[in-house]
């Protein structure tokens, strides 16, 4: 399922460019537009899904896929010692693109949450 007005969703169809960091079947990575660290890629599945609680038992694989594609994010990016992952859901937790996406951030030291 795809949502037509969704920009992770064209960006996964290459209908507009995006900075590709890693492909992993399911999963696509991409450089975050507007970075909030050194490094900020964002790790999403292909296939369109609002938010996390849009997510069921049945996506289990696909949201582990997720979490060990920051793993290997991690690997195959040069100096990346330590990483998080952020994952908003809802409009108040700062979700503005709604396409279940992980933030991965890293080359800075991050304040408290
Ligand atoms: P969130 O606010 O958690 O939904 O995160 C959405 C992220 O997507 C923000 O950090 C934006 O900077 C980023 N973003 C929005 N449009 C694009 C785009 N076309 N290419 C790359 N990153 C984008």
């Amino acid at each position: 399922m795809t949502s037509g007005d969704c920009v992770f969703c064209a960006i996964v169809a290459g209908k507009i460019p995006a900075q590709i960091v890693a492909d992993y079947g399911d999963i696509l990575v991409i450089r975050d537009i507007a970075p909030k660290a050194p490094t900020h890629c964002l790790i999403m599945p292909k296939k369109h899904y609002h938010d996390l609680t849009a997510c069921t038992e049945d996506d289990a694989s696909l949201l582990g896929q997720l979490l060990l594609s920051a793993k290997k994010l991690s690997q195959s990016l040069p100096g990346i010692q330590s990483f998080r992952l952020v994952v908003n859901t809802g409009k108040d937790s700062g979700q503005s693109v709604f396409h279940v996406h992980a933030h991965f951030l890293s080359g800075k030291k991050m304040v408290d949450l």
